[in-house]
């Protein structure tokens, strides 16, 4: 029988090559179980080839004036554009992402490339005063060298341009491995880039799972710096492995978001804003909301708001329906998790207000959208990432209660407000122990900004200046003249 799937290759040096293992990884349709297609589980040698690679590209690479890098990151970019929708239908069957968010995807890609690109013309040093006479101090920024970039699957497009364009404006060359939940958008993204004329070896792609292909990447000694997006649990891993080489990581992982309702706030704009970001990509975002902390005199007047928002999303194969809210969960394990942790919230004495089953679809990893209130300090729903759409409420008495508790996590990565009054809102942001904080609006950040954790959260950081200095490093240079 003939396979009807495709089978993607390794792209390694400018070409598509075969994997000398011959094992692959299917991937699956998280909405109807479909087999899309095939990545290779890559070898240690695909891996060696493509490390290879990418050192021998950097030197001429670096060389080159960043203005002309960023030429090559505008050619990336005006190929995604052109075949944004093909993209983004490629996000909404292999992830399960609604189509409109799966286009804002597609298409927040190539403004990232375009926004990195721009860098090319500011990358600057500094000029020391010396103590000395006759001496100047000259700070350069340089490349790191080589670069693993190790994706995870909730933005699995939005984040190669979040490894790929910092690193490449900066003078480095880069080794990609995605996830296995969803690899194809990357090779997709590796053809477009073989119709460019960027010189071969500077971006470089390889499949496989975490365990194999990730943990050969991390450890490997032609590897200057690992920029890891996942979970704290492989964010460890990869440290653990990097530092048998004393390898540099920035690592972006979880999060638990909290966000604040003061009794003065406007509740209309708090619940959709929380609503909105608890349900965007069936709740699978680091940074959203997941844990609300209202103040007493208005946490039923904000339960009801949620409620009904909660009960009116639409929810189903985003590959079959245009107008959804949200689509599956990206697996049975991550469905299973939330099935488990609603259950002990329930056994713990918390109320489910709407949802809190599996959804009664044929197929798809589907969860209802669920709305928890009556939880207590330290209750597992209250403290463990459930990466889905599941929202847990407490209620507090008073401002400082809820930052405290909002402070009581392991995670530092997202915080949200919403009062009319300046001083909570500032109190509030002083006293947060998070790397990010939205004051009156929904968690979404900007490509200026600097995304970075906290504790568990994270090291370092991505978007903005210091996102892109973090694919640097200083030499100095003293002159005595
Ligand atoms: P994951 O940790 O399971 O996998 C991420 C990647 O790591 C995959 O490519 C996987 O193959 C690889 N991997 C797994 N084990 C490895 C190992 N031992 N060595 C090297 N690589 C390995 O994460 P996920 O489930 O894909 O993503 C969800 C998680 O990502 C959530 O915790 C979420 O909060 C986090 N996340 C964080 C941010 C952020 O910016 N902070 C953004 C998106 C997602």
């Amino acid at each position: 029988m003939t396979r009807s799937i495709m089978d993607y290759q390794n792209y390694i040096d400018g070409r598509f090559v075969a994997d000398e293992k011959n094992e692959w990884v299917e991937v699956e349709n998280p909405a109807t179980h479909e087999i899309l297609a095939r990545v290779p589980e890559s070898s240690g040698a695909s891996i060696d080839a493509a490390v290879a690679a990418a050192n021998r590209a950097q030197p001429a690479w670096e060389k080159l004036p960043a203005i002309q890098r960023a030429g090559y990151l505008r050619k990336i970019s005006a190929k995604i554009r052109e075949n944004a929708a093909r993209i983004a239908d490629i996000i909404v069957r292999e992830q399960g992402k609604t189509q409109a968010l799966a286009n804002v995807e597609a298409n927040f890609t190539a403004d990232y490339f375009d926004y990195m690109a721009e860098w090319a013309r500011r990358l600057e040093g500094e000029v020391l005063t010396s103590d000395r006479a006759g001496e100047s101090i000259f700070l350069h920024r340089k490349p790191l060298g080589t670069v693993a970039g190790i994706l995870p699957w909730n933005f699995p497009f939005f984040l190669i341009a979040r490894k790929v364009a910092p690193a490449l404006v900066t003078g480095n060359t880069i080794v990609l491995k995605p996830s296995e939940e969803t690899p194809i958008n990357a090779f997709e993204f590796a053809k477009l880039v073989a119709e460019t004329d960027i010189p071969p070896g500077v971006i470089n792609l390889v499949g496989g799972r975490g365990a194999v292909a990730g943990s050969k990447l991390s450890s490997h000694t032609g590897i200057d710096l690992v920029t890891f997006t996942g979970s704290v649990g492989t964010g460890i891993r990869i440290m653990q492995a990097a530092a048998a080489n004393l390898t540099r990581v920035n690592l972006e992982l979880g999060g638990k978001a909290p966000a604040i309702v003061l009794a003065d706030a406007d509740l209309d704009l708090a619940a959709k804003a929380i609503y909105d970001s608890r349900v965007i990509n069936t709740g699978q975002v680091c940074n959203c909301a997941e844990r609300v902390y209202v103040e007493k005199k208005v946490e039923a007047e904000l339960t009801e708001k949620l409620a009904k928002l909660f009960k009116a999303t639409r929810y189903g194969d985003p590959g079959a329906i245009a107008e959804l809210d949200m689509g599956p969960l990206i697996n049975q394990a991550a469905r299973d998790k939330l099935v488990g942790i609603v259950d002990r919230a329930r056994q713990a004495g918390a109320e489910v207000v709407t949802g809190g089953k599996i959804a009664s679809l044929d197929k798809g990893w589907h969860y209802e959208p669920t709305l928890i209130v009556g939880n207590k300090s330290g209750a597992e729903v209250m403290t463990k990432e459930t990466f889905g759409p599941v929202l847990p409420i407490q209620s507090v008495d008073s401002l400082d209660e809820a930052v405290a508790l909002s402070n009581d996590s392991e995670y530092g990565l997202t915080s949200s407000i919403f009062t009319k009054d300046l001083n909570s809102a500032f109190r509030a942001v002083r006293d947060l122990k998070f790397g990010e904080t939205y004051v009156n609006r929904e968690n979404f950040e900007a490509m200026q900004g600097f995304h970075a954790g906290r504790k568990k959260s994270g090291i370092g950081g991505a978007d903005g200046k210091h996102g892109l200095y973090e694919f640097t490093e200083t030499h100095v240079v003293y002159i005595n003249h």
